[in-house]
């Protein structure tokens, strides 16, 4: 029997008394280990780190903080090699889609050591200035902001175990908020393996950092006043998460971040470069991660005489893309995580095939290295929506893999409505090179997404993604993509801070700012 992975709980290492879940390697369909969390004591475990952990952080300045941080990336990058076997074998990524992970949590995690280090040896934050209550000059009100004196719960996708854990981790701990993490099963062996790294390393007060591995089951129980819980993953689940008695019962905090039909539009007389880095853009976004990311481009919109000529690009560069077993070095896509979304993303297509035109047929081509009766494998896919208007599906179905819907669009109010379609997402991509333009469109669509990222000729090479999540910048989405709001520097450090209105002398307040 394979390896059963020890949870880390209570400051200790814990193995669930059930038989557990077996983690598969989704290229060779082989059994990696196994994950159980049955038989854990969750309440003292949440009451460790609420009643240990916290008080210890909380001693603690947020530069000292800051450099706990950067001692765990430090412990991080000294296993990287480890986390990147982890990951070809759990996660099935090809090592540019490994590094997404593995060293965008690391990064994340330092960006979130230097900005500890740059608050400095204060223990609570100020929040804009001293305000007079009335005509007296002298009683003003100056809001502040306390660490919570709570659990941060994470409940994870299986997309990104390493970043998923750090991008949330590092505000959490950088506040003095003690966190408990539950990954996804499916590929729970990286951030299991990460979090033993770190706690054996000794950086962190005990029970800073947990981990429980497997089932769901009365974790969310455990959830008091004070505490908050920060989800990713489907519609569905989420609104489990919302919904939970102990969230309703104790006004509990939560963010969510769900899915998102996120857009790219090549807007009207872009001119051929902006053609090419929109076309170059919509083929790495559907085939990086084999697009199992949340920010992957969903739906491509273009001027509808340029719809042909994207098509064509855009198959070309798909058609080059070699996948199958991310061991072989010629292979640029590995897999999807799982057999059940191998399922999941093959029903999606062919639920979208019903609506739509295949411009680009992956399942024509063939694997390298990968059995594909076994392998979760599958090449891209583009399909195409010639009447976006008349198509409601395309707007409303996220497929979870190498799968994007290419439409055309009459003018920008056209392009600008059918985006508004998605309901609420986390990114959408513009390309163009009138400043003017762009900026305009920027703003249009800004209400309705987290993030809205340009990409025009003079940044072609320097600009960051459409994809990638980067920790100065907002993650998250409103309405269908979950309302959450994650990163964005500093900002992230308000979820896990209580903020209150201290109302006094200016003399009582001006030793607020000491
Ligand atoms: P999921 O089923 O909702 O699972 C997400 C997490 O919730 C897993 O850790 C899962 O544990 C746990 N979970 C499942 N049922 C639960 C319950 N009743 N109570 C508490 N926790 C529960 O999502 P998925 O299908 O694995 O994830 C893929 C989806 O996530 C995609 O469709 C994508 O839209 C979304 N996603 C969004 C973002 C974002 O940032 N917006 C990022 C990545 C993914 P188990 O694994 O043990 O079931």
């Amino acid at each position: 029997m394979s390896e059963l992975l020890l949870n880390h709980l209570s400051g200790r290492a814990q193995a669930g008394t059930g038989p557990g879940t077996a983690l598969h390697d989704p290229v060779l369909g082989t059994e990696l280990a196994r994950v159980d969390a049955t038989g854990l004591d969750l309440a003292a475990g949440f009451a460790f780190a609420r009643e240990q952990a916290g008080p210890a952080l909380r001693a603690l300045t947020y530069a000292q903080r800051g450099a706990l941080l950067a001692a765990v990336g430090k412990v991080l990058q000294a296993n990287r090699d480890r986390y990147y076997e982890i990951s070809t074998a759990n996660s099935g990524t090809v090592k540019n889609d490994t590094a997404v992970d593995v060293d965008g949590g690391i990064y994340t995690l330092g960006t979130y050591a230097k900005l500890g280090e740059g608050l400095g040896e204060r223990k609570h934050l100020l929040d804009g200035e001293m305000v007079r209550l009335g005509k007296d000059p002298a009683f003003q009100s100056q809001h502040v902001l306390l660490p919570t004196r709570g659990v941060a719960l994470f409940i994870n996708a299986f997309n990104f175990p390493s970043w998923g854990l750090w991008e949330k981790a590092g505000p959490a701990l950088l506040s003095g908020v003690p966190v408990i993490v539950k990954p996804a099963t499916a590929t729970a062996w990286l951030t299991q393996r990460m979090v033993q790294d770190v706690v054996e390393a000794g950086i962190l007060p005990p029970g800073a950092l947990s981990v429980v591995c497997g089932s769901s089951a009365g974790l969310m129980d455990q959830l008091q006043p004070f505490d908050v819980v920060s989800f990713t993953g489907s519609a569905e689940t989420a609104a489990i998460i919302r919904s939970h008695p102990a969230v309703a019962r104790g006004s509990v905090r939560v963010n969510i971040e769900a899915d998102s039909i996120n857009s790219a539009v090549l807007l009207p007389d872009a001119g051929s470069e902006s053609l090419d880095l929109f076309v170059k853009e919509v083929a790495r976004e559907m085939t990086q991660k084999s697009g199992q990311k949340c920010t992957a481009i969903r739906r491509a919109f273009v001027p509808s005489d340029l719809y042909d000529a994207a098509a064509q690009a855009i198959a070309a560069r798909l058609a080059k893309t070699t996948v199958g077993n991310p061991r072989n070095e010629t292979v640029r896509m590995g897999a999807l995580v799982s057999r059940g979304q191998l399922a999941a993303v093959r029903g999606g297509l062919a639920e979208l095939q019903q609506h739509t035109e295949v411009l680009h047929d992956g399942s024509q081509q063939a694997l390298v290295d990968a059995d594909p009766a076994v392998a979760c494998c599958m090449a891209p896919t583009l399909l195409g929506a010639r009447d976006p208007d008349g198509n409601p599906v395309v707007h409303d179905l996220e497929v979870f893999g190498p799968v994007a819907t290419l439409m055309p669009y009459r003018d920008a109010a056209h392009a600008f409505a059918l985006v508004r379609r998605g309901q609420g997402s986390l990114v959408a991509s513009l390309y163009g090179s009138d400043a003017g333009a762009l900026s305009a469109a920027a703003l249009e669509l800004a209400d309705s997404h987290g993030r809205v990222h340009v990409i025009s000729p003079d940044v072609a090479a320097t600009q960051t993604g459409h994809g990638n999540v980067m920790p100065q910048s907002l993650h998250g989405g409103p309405g269908r993509a979950g309302g959450g709001e994650e990163l964005g520097g500093l900002r992230a450090l308000n979820f896990y801070h209580r903020r209150a209105a201290v109302q006094a002398s200016t003399g009582v307040l001006q030793n607020l700012a000491a």
